[in-house]
């Protein structure tokens, strides 16, 4: 049992009889979350991350002087309002030092030459829907006012039963009955899903704004909460982006005297006596009282145990989830973009196929706004192609058609572009395409996926981040509570640590 003190703040606990070893596999946001906290509230935490960086999905890449921004393009807790604004500053995410950028119009659909665009304030949306097509004002007034019904409904933020802490966190009563408006609309628009909900809009540059928000096939619940996000001063990107948040995570779990291993893939999690008891890396034993699981759970179960984990929850997990995937193309071009807004979508005039899903529109983030991103001049521009093309990208590597089926594709989107943007003709210093079978081999992700579709009948629930039939196992990642996301990474991580210190009768 623990015998030190409890210091207040930050400080890491002095339990100097406690020190139980906790190994944590995989150094996401997740894990580094986990790590944080378990480090803060006194355990000796080891963090193995196969990669050679920390963040996991949360990252960007440098070539020839662009940076690509290959992760969050939206943070939700980048605002002071939220509980989750604290935990991102707790795990070092954030610092008083951050730069949020709340991109403004969100997003803009380029519809016969004019733009279409997403403001976050849902009164100047509105006068601006409403001028751009006065025959979807009925509709367009029904989506301002279920915005601002979303707008108090807020992740909570929330402590397990019977866990010593050292600051109770659960939200506000009012907070919780500012709720209450958006309630009733969680069945209708829980069941509808965004396509649908966008169909009825006459405007067809209305409909594809929509539609490019979160993935068509989610539930309206998904698109309404998006969009109350971004209109209450949330959803911003932070300077730096991907790799800078990941960096700041890593660091503060080192300043807490926290240790990561690079470039050590665990291959098995030890089990023995009903208990978790350390690891396999390169056939070397390393030895724990817990270890906390931050791979990607769906992968995990099956593939880092002995006998894979069959708990009604990890059964339920495998049946009900539907993975996001998708295939990532960015490029580094001579030319200045930066009179063009940051997130565009446009509709196609020759819509394309490829691994069996069809494309009839595309969008891209345009980051020439951003120092750095890209030499004096030019601009870095990146694109999510979403769609399951995991089969196609596993075909054409059995094939040794894989980088030529990459070439094929760089070569389609660049039409797409060149199209919009002729002012980038000939102008490409730089291409890259990650595909799924890219984050399958950097995140040991299943299928590559690093998210969860949620269309309407969905589950929306979280998983228990333990098990019965083990003890001194944890589970922390995106698949704890579809549809994941950086927010359910971080809480999750949170989530397992609190566990942890319960089970061991630590002070979170
Ligand atoms: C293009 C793109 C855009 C995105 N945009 C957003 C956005 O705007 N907002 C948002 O909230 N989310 C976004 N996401 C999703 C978000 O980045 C992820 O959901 C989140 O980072 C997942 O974190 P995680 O820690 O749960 O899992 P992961 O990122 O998968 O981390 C797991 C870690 O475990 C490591 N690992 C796996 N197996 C092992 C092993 N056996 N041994 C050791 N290490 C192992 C991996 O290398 C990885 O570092 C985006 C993702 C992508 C790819």
């Amino acid at each position: 049992m623990p015998s030190g003190n409890a210091i207040a703040g930050d400080t890491v606990l002095a339990y100097n009889l406690f020190m139980r070893k906790v190994i944590v596999v995989g150094g996401g946001i997740a894990g580094l979350t986990a790590g944080v906290y378990a480090q803060r509230s006194g355990f000796d935490t080891l963090v193995l991350e196969s990669n050679l960086v920390p963040g996991g999905n949360c990252t960007g890449w440098r070539r020839k002087g662009y940076f690509f921004e290959g992760g969050m393009h939206w943070l939700t807790g980048s605002s002071p309002d939220q509980m989750l604004h604290k935990v991102w500053h707790e795990v070092g995410a954030l610092s008083g030092a951050s730069q949020i950028i709340n991109v403004d119009p969100f997003m803009v659909c380029v519809w016969e030459g004019a733009q279409i665009c997403l403001y976050r304030d849902p009164a100047k949306l509105e006068e601006h829907l409403c001028a751009v097509s006065p025959e979807d004002r009925p509709l367009i007034k029904n989506l301002c006012r279920d915005i601002r019904r979303f707008i108090p409904l807020k992740m909570p933020i929330m402590d397990i039963p019977n866990l010593k802490v050292r600051e109770k966190s659960r939200p506000a009563l009012g907070a919780l009955l500012n709720m209450l408006p958006a309630l009733s609309r969680l069945i209708p628009l829980g069941k509808l899903p965004v396509k649908e909900y966008a169909a009825r809009f006459k405007h067809p540059g209305i409909r594809l704004l929509l539609s490019g928000v979160v993935p068509p096939e989610y539930d309206t619940v998904s698109l309404m909460f998006t969009l109350a996000d971004f209109a209450s001063g949330d959803g911003g990107y932070i300077e730096g982006g991907s790799t800078k948040l990941s960096a700041g995570m890593a660091g503060r779990f080192a300043e807490l005297g926290g240790v990561i291993r690079y470039g050590e893939r665990v291959d098995r999690v030890l089990v023995k006596d009903g208990k978790a008891a350390g690891v396999i890396v390169k056939g070397e034993h390393i030895p724990a009282d817990a270890v906390i699981v931050a791979a990607d759970t769906l992968a995990a179960v099956d593939n880092l145990f002995d006998d894979p984990l069959r708990e009604n929850w990890t059964r339920n997990m495998r049946r009900n989830t539907i993975p996001l995937v998708s295939t990532f193309v960015c490029m580094g071009v001579a030319a200045d973009l930066s009179a063009w807004p940051e997130n565009v979508l446009f509709p196609l005039k020759k819509p394309y196929e490829y691994g069996g899903v069809r494309f009839t529109d595309a969008g891209f983030y345009n980051y020439a706004a951003y120092p750095g991103y890209a030499p004096q001049g030019c601009t870095a521009l990146t694109t999510i192609l979403l769609g399951d093309t995991y089969d196609y990208w596993q075909a054409a590597k059995t094939q040794g058609l894989y980088k030529q089926r990459k070439e094929e594709l760089f070569e389609t989107i660049r039409e797409c572009f060149e199209e919009q943007l002729p002012l980038i003709k000939g102008k490409i210093a730089v291409w890259d395409v990650a595909t799924p079978l890219t984050y399958e081999r950097f995140c040991g992700s299943y299928h590559g996926s690093w998210m969860t579709m949620t269309p309407p009948g969905s589950m929306r629930g979280s998983y228990p981040c333990k098990l019965k039939s083990v003890k001194n196992l944890y589970f922390a990642g995106h698949r704890m509570m579809p549809p994941g996301g950086m927010p359910v990474a971080v809480s999750s991580g949170r989530t397992a640590a609190q566990h942890l210190c319960r089970d061991f009768g630590a002070v979170f």
